[in-house]
């Protein structure tokens, strides 16, 4: 990995950081807050929270075997996304590279971000090689994207070419693992120590059930997450979503058996699903949706449409042609799908 001083955009390494009423007074025991002019009526929310939301954090650090100063919050995955861009790639002059198909968001933050974005092509069974994807960088290659298990093929990537990639690439690897507690492998966010140069992303949103509240988490060295916490918003977790997450943590029983639920509905759907005489294939998956590939994926997305079922048409997105992304709902909601396919002619 080159030096982060390197890697990062000069006016970011350079910036010196907006100082909130909240951060400037820290540690003492107070009790009369005149320093923020909020309103000191209103409970309980006329009060700014906590910016670098240490209370959740010292919570989501056990269960994710990462140290809370390791830990980013924000606004969905899409902020840590949208940050990385900010952090690291000049616009107009840096490039990234990713993975392709993948998660729409990093194009459409390259984007924004006037960054270009290189895709490289995964082959038919949605792996990749590092060579590749290494001769795609050129010295102004900032960031390589990846994502296992992928969005929206559902597979996990191969492992050796994620390491070769991690200890080859001199910029920074996104590792987006949103899934990966639907999967039985273990996930990269365990193995920061051994690479300075990954940032690893989580979200509330799916196996925690929380997409409602925004909130996305970003792992890396704690000299990423400083220059992270440096460029977001000052406040860029709200009090209640800070609040609900810490509710539902606090019972991961519950969580589990979810994922649980999920995990098994996912095997009997596939296999309904795999023998409809219109599936010609359903790709494996360790995501909680799968990738089918149907005999007209645009009839059969408007036939389920008309039903009030609504599904991912993925006909149009590379190497997915003629392909169904299918979410895991409840038993009942996958019985719906089900007997609507059947009748399907
Ligand atoms: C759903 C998803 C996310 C989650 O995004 P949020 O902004 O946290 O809701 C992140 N990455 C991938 C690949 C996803 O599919």
């Amino acid at each position: 990995m080159k030096e982060l001083s390197e890697l990062v955009r000069r006016n970011i390494w350079e910036l010196k950081p907006y100082s909130s009423a909240r951060d400037e007074y820290k540690g003492v025991k107070a009790e009369v807050f005149l320093d923020a002019n909020e309103n000191p009526y209103n409970k309980p929310i006329n009060r700014y929270p906590d910016p670098l939301q240490e209370e959740l954090k010292a919570v989501i650090a056990p269960l994710k075997g990462v140290a809370a100063d390791r830990i980013f919050l924000g606004n969905g995955s899409d902020e840590a996304i949208d940050i990385v861009f900010r952090v690291f790639c000049h616009p107009g002059v840096d490039n990234v590279v990713a993975i392709d198909p993948t998660y729409g968001m990093y194009e459409v933050c390259a984007d924004i971000n006037d960054v270009e974005y290189r895709k490289v092509k995964f082959d038919s069974n949605f792996q990749f090689c590092a060579d590749d994807l290494l001769s795609a960088c050129d010295e102004n290659t900032k960031v390589i994207f990846l994502c296992s298990p992928n969005n929206p093929s559902g597979n996990n990537l191969q492992r050796e070419e994620i390491e070769k990639t991690l200890r080859e690439f001199q910029g920074i690897v996104v590792v987006d693992e949103a899934y990966s507690d639907f999967s039985k492998k273990r996930p990269f966010r365990l193995d920061l120590d051994q690479y300075p140069n990954m940032v690893v992303l989580n979200t509330f949103s799916k196996a925690w059930g929380c997409a409602a509240i925004r909130l996305g988490m970003a792992f890396a060295s704690q000299e990423i997450i400083a220059l992270f916490n440096k460029v977001k918003y000052p406040y860029n977790v709200n009090k209640l979503t800070q609040e609900k997450a810490m509710e539902t943590l606090s019972d991961l029983t519950k969580i589990h058996q979810r994922i649980n639920m999920i995990v098994d509905a996912r095997q009997s759907l596939m296999e309904a699903f795999a023998i409809l005489p219109v599936c010609l294939k359903v790709y494996p998956t360790d995501a909680n949706f799968f990738l089918a590939k149907v005999n007209d994926a645009d009839k059969i997305y408007d036939y389920l449409v008309r039903n009030g079922i609504i599904v991912r048409n993925r006909n149009r997105v590379s190497l997915c042609g003629g392909c169904l992304r299918i979410t895991i709902g409840t038993v009942e909601e996958n019985t719906k799908l089900l007997s609507a396919m059947r009748k399907y002619r």
